[in-house]
């Protein structure tokens, strides 16, 4: 039985994130784990995956509009600091949770003014092109529980959460 990258499978792989100036973004300090054909991670790195056995590196490019999706004006917000969690210690970087017409939003505190913050809907992400530097480490088969779930359970696919 082939061991490569499909449907159903725990892969786990390190990755280096660079984007286009070349400066890291992000890597990984053990193997992410994930469970393919699930949307566990941006599609533009999932189906580039596809097909890879464990020990292959791959160099894979990621448009903004697969990965952490355009930067939009739009979703950048100056909110008084009165409608914020009066307990919220402001820090630049912190995630709101709001709801939107698209359902529950993220937002990033991107700055504190004299009585207002602004407020930014875009992932940190996005408008970047991603490079992502990957090896796979290894591949399972994904547990019935794990299927069920749509999301993976730990290296041996024992429940924790
Ligand atoms: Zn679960």
């Amino acid at each position: 039985m082939s061991n490569s990258i499909s449907k159903g499978k725990v892969v786990g792989f390190s990755y280096h994130l660079t984007n286009s100036q070349g400066a890291t973004l992000d890597k990984s300090d053990e193997p992410l784990l994930y469970l393919h054909g699930s949307g566990n991670i941006i599609p533009g790195l999932e189906n580039e995956l596809e097909g890879l056995v464990s020990g292959d590196s791959k160099k894979v490019v990621v448009s903004p509009e697969n990965g952490y999706g355009t930067y939009d004006e739009k979703l950048v917000f100056q909110v008084p600091k009165s409608e914020l969690p009066a307990d919220a210690e402001l820090e630049v970087g912190m995630e709101f949770q709001t709801d939107s017409a698209d359902g529950p939003m993220v937002l990033y505190l991107h700055e504190v003014r004299e009585t207002d913050v602004i407020l930014n809907g875009n992932h940190p992400l996005a408008g970047e092109t991603l490079h992502f530097d990957v090896t796979i480490q290894s591949i399972r088969e994904a547990t019935k529980e794990e299927l069920k779930h749509g999301h993976v359970h730990g290296p041996g696919g024992h429940h924790h959460h």
